[in-house]
């Protein structure tokens, strides 16, 4: 459905295009070239290539999340869970290597970290998360001198995690500490310590991985994830709830009530929308989140500017995901296209799925339709659901999944 919806759009925007004469290009500028952003660029050229976009983002190439937790277990490579951005050359958009420092609503321009303005006439900023470390005393003191680690953005950090897994001495401990929900990606965290013990089985099989939630239980495919436990890593995988990590220190996290030692400190501190949206007035909720028109994913606090993916306030029942990024980045490309033509955007239905791999070659999956009430989007009832039971199928799925969403974002 929601592809038959989109490609609808897509057809009545490119012959639409065709028929109207457009006296001047206008020009989109896309900050972050992630999930949201790289897809949002691709698709405003694609339904109307009168328009002209201009992506912005920090990195060199796009580094997956979703599938840098295999990463972790030794099952795949970085160069696997990386592209480069020629695709989204290819299709016209112009893709500059810089960063945004300040978004100027009033001039609809951006500056750039190299010196130059960039003017737009709609802004669409897809810039993810930052980490709020002043909530985890120690921590960034911590994290300079090596002694944790996040690992909740794929890159660096996702191959130091690596090496110290693997340079951990067998009957060492492993810890992660999972933030409060809202975070980014729900299932991430089990995925990653199902991954970890995977590795230690085969390789480490006297070293535990101790899990401390701030949530009170596993906040995503609960039963799936446990079920997995208990089957394949009984034993190795230690889970306790509503525990809350307040403090790093060397070889140590504290919580409320215990300083509990480990070897690999893996802490994900809270985060928030990314910096670029803290600075520019964008966040309207809890200090934290974006909030956003779900018909066309504007900010509900400056006019001419598209929040999408994590850093958006979410609609009730709606992960932080990649699935959704990708998903936010065609509602808003959609409208975008349909204002920029003087038309008026429709609401989309829109759908998610996330995939966790639990073993090398086994996952799981969960998945949900979301569409518009007359005021927000909503979880449609009786749509969507969990795989049944973890299994090798699903894991070929999740594989497809993830090389169709990175082709879908960035070619
Ligand atoms: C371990 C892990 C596993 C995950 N697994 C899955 C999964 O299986 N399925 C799934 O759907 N989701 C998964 N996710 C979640 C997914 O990664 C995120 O939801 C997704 O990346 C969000 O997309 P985004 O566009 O909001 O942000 P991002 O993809 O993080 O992109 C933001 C981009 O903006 C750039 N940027 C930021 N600020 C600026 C600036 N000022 N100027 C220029 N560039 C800037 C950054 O460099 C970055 O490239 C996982 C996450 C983690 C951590």
């Amino acid at each position: 459905m929601k592809r038959r919806d989109f490609l609808k759009l897509a057809g009545a925007a490119s012959l639409a295009g065709c028929a109207t004469v457009t006296p001047a290009k206008a020009r989109v500028v896309v900050v972050g070239g992630g999930y949201g952003g790289a897809t949002a660029a691709k698709y405003i050229r694609l339904w109307d290539p009168a328009i002209d976009v201009v992506l912005v983002e920090r990195d060199a190439q796009f580094i997956s999340c979703p599938m840098s937790n295999l990463v972790l277990g030794g099952f795949t490579g970085m160069q696997d869970i990386s592209r480069g951005y020629d695709g989204l050359r290819q299709r016209g958009v112009q893709v500059l290597r810089d960063e945004v420092t300040a978004i100027d609503a009033a001039k609809r321009s951006v500056r750039l970290a190299s010196g130059s303005d960039l003017a737009y006439e709609r802004l669409v900023v897809s810039p993810g998360v930052d980490f709020l470390f002043d909530e985890v005393e120690g921590y960034s003191a911590a994290m300079q001198s090596g002694n944790v680690l996040h690992a909740w953005k794929a890159g660096e950090q996702t191959t130091a995690l690596r090496r110290r897994l693997e340079s951990m001495a067998d009957g060492g401990v492993y810890i992660l500490s999972i933030p409060t929900a809202p975070y980014r990606c729900p299932p991430g965290p089990y995925e990653r310590v199902s991954m970890v013990a995977a590795y230690f089985k085969q390789a480490k099989p006297r070293s535990k991985v101790l899990v401390l939630d701030a949530n009170p239980d596993v906040t995503s495919k609960g039963p799936l994830f446990k079920r997995a436990w208990e089957d394949l890593y009984k034993g190795i995988i230690e889970y306790r709830g509503n525990v809350k990590v307040v403090a790093v220190q060397p070889g140590a996290v504290r919580t409320d009530f215990d300083t509990i030692r480990g070897d690999v400190l893996n802490v994900v501190p809270p985060h928030r929308a990314a910096d670029i949206a803290a600075k520019s007035g964008l966040i309207t909720t809890n200090n934290r989140w974006c909030d956003v028109d779900w018909r066309t994913m504007e900010s509900k606090a400056v006019k001419g500017v598209h929040v999408l993916g994590d850093a958006t306030l979410s609609a009730a029942g709606m992960p932080k995901s990649g699935s959704m990024a990708n998903n936010h980045a065609k509602i808003a490309a959609a409208a975008i296209v349909e204002l920029l033509n003087g038309r008026t955007p429709q609401p989309v239905k829109i759908i998610n799925t996330c995939y966790s791999f639990v073993a090398e070659k086994e996952a799981i999956r969960v998945s949900s339709v979301h569409e518009w009430d007359g005021s927000t989007l909503q979880p449609v009832k009786g749509a969507g659901g969990v795989s049944a039971a973890r299994s090798e199928a699903e894991a070929t799925y999740a594989w497809n999944w993830a090389r169709t969403i990175w082709a879908d974002s960035l070619t």
